[in-house]
């Protein structure tokens, strides 16, 4: 460990450090994964603290008719990984104490992280918060924010860890700063002097750009299930207003704040001006860790050209191999990939390159352009749903060129990255926090074509990286636009550099390995929270 350095306690409701341990569901537990992983690759103090999800995030099952499932196995690998410490910590939630067992896991090249767990008997209603990954709401919820926040806090008091910072990963977390208030006003201190003194502790990163997004509770759900900790309404309403909003108490709690993208911060002060009291707003855009997203063959053949291409016609050939080990797709390694795998959901617009079949049919039936798919909706999420169903039956419609995978998980996600020709992204700007899986295919020398969006804002350079559409524009007509704007950069650009201009094409993938690699790791980004956020 690095002494000088602040020991910092990273509170978040999701971890993906490994596809064994199913405690994540999307982009944000994979940041958090690989700011641990950086951790400890690069001797940073942090230690990470979460909820031991025993069924983790639903699993994806295609049925049938073409639509997608949500089931929920119970993931048993889970405990074989995690260390018992034989502490507990008891939480209490409406007017029972819940017993928190608290695990410990560092068998990832993680820097520890302690995972609280529910699941004992003597919890009886309470034994299954820790059960499902966001399958919690109102109540159920709170409940889970409890045993993450003041369980996490009590956690490290119980450990007897040293924490300087204390940095809340999103609202998930926010209830910590009750507890942290609790104990210092137990000492004597008002709650004014309490909050201000803790408040020079806690850091606090935003995620998203979309309202449903950011959580809130009525004053009277947070008072009935005890997560006032011994707060007033007034002093509670006060941290996060009435709705309370877990996004504004952590902007509130905090000393300083973070989006994860520059174009992200410059949303999220907008988004906030009108918060008082809240901290300020800095930009610190996510990274990837390398080890964990980058082929280890590119890494060996950095500088080397020729090895460099040739990795990249190997690792296009494995996730070929890989799609039709899946599902019995056949595609072809010498035609354009494109991959495009995220969250369902409206605003991502995975049916946008669809939209003018009259325009894009043709293409998809002569193989030249082949397109493959993953991700799921959220369980509650029927709109995101009928988004999966749709690209399902494309890829009934065109067998060999339109592919979906089911269930996407950190193994699809690393085959994708490292195979594929394009990875496109095409958001309703400015909806895009950072987005990292385009930083990873990018980093494996996949072409990056995307909205000017996230991350994508400070990693374009149009032609010679890869390639951006829609000029940034925002308005009426946006989706048409952006639509256009696309195809005429893919039958413009993409596909006459693909398929005529070979040597471009082999010199945008080096630039876009070489103008990604150092910028968007996560080494890069836990240097700047610890000069720009964790010192004080
Ligand atoms: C990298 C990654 C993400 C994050 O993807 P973005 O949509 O680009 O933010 C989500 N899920 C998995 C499995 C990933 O590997």
């Amino acid at each position: 460990m690095n002494n000088n350095k602040p020991h910092t306690a990273y509170f978040c409701m999701e971890y993906g450090l490994d596809e064994k341990m199913r405690i994540y569901a999307g982009g944000l537990g994979i940041l958090a994964g690989d700011i641990l992983k950086a951790a400890k690759e690069f001797s940073y103090p942090v230690t990470g603290i979460g909820l031991l999800w025993r069924k983790g995030y639903s699993k994806q099952i295609i049925n049938e008719k073409g639509r997608p499932e949500s089931k929920h196995p119970t993931n048993k690998e889970i405990y074989e990984y995690a260390e018992d410490t034989g502490k507990y910590v008891i939480v209490n939630i409406k007017k029972q104490e819940v017993k928190l067992k608290i695990w410990k896991l560092d068998k990832f090249d993680n820097a520890t992280l302690y995972l609280l767990d529910a699941n004992l008997p003597e919890n009886e209603k309470y034994q299954t918060i820790t059960d499902g990954l966001y399958d919690g709401f109102n109540e159920k919820r709170i409940a889970q924010e409890i045993a993450l926040g003041i369980g996490g806090v009590k956690a490290i008091r119980k450990l007897g860890l040293n924490i300087d910072i204390f940095h809340f990963n999103e609202g998930h977390a926010a209830l910590a700063g009750t507890e942290l208030i609790r104990e210092k006003m137990e000492n004597g201190l008002d709650f004014h002097s309490a909050w201000d003194n803790v408040k020079e502790d806690i850091v606090f990163t935003t995620h998203t750009p979309v309202k449903e997004g950011n959580e809130s509770h009525s004053l009277d759900s947070l008072k009935k299930m005890n997560a006032f900790n011994s707060l007033t309404r007034k002093q509670m309403q006060e941290i996060g207003d009435s709705p309370f909003s877990m996004t504004v108490a952590g902007l509130r709690l905090s000393r300083i704040s973070n989006g994860v993208a520059k174009l992200h911060g410059q949303t999220s002060r907008e988004m906030w001006k009108n918060v008082a009291g809240k901290s300020p707003i800095i930009s610190i855009t996510n990274g990837v860790h390398r080890s964990t997203w980058v082929d280890d063959r590119i890494v060996a053949n950095k500088g080397n050209k020729e090895a460099i291409i040739e990795t990249k016609v190997k690792m296009k050939k494995e996730l070929v191999e890989f799609i039709k080990n899946r599902n019995g797709a056949k595609l072809d390694p010498n035609k354009l990939i494109i991959g495009f795998a995220r969250r369902a959901t409206a605003y991502k617009r995975p049916n946008l390159i669809f939209k003018k079949p009259e325009i894009i049919d043709p293409y998809l039936k002569s193989g030249e352009i082949q397109l493959v798919f993953s991700g799921k909706a959220h369980p509650t999420d029927d709109n995101g749903k009928g988004i999966v169903a749709n690209l399902v039956k494309k890829a009934k419609e065109f067998p060999n060129s339109v592919v979906f995978l089911e269930d996407y998980n950190m193994e699809i996600a690393r085959y994708l990255t490292r195979g594929v020709d394009i990875w496109l992204n095409n958001p309703r700007k400015p909806l895009e926090a950072s987005g990292t899986s385009g930083m990873k295919a990018a980093m494996n020398g996949g072409l990056n074509l995307s909205i000017l969006d996230g991350w994508w804002v400070e990693g374009c350079e149009h032609g010679i990286n890869g390639w951006q559409f829609g000029d940034g524009y925002v308005g009426e007509g946006q989706d048409e636009n952006d639509l256009y704007a696309l195809y005429r950069v893919l039958f413009n650009d993409v596909l006459p550099t693909f398929y005529n201009n070979q040597d471009r094409w082999e010199d945008m993938m080096i630039e876009s390995i070489d103008t990604t690699y150092q910028r968007f790791s996560a080494k890069k980004m836990l240097e700047r929270y610890y000069t720009e956020m964790y010192n004080k």
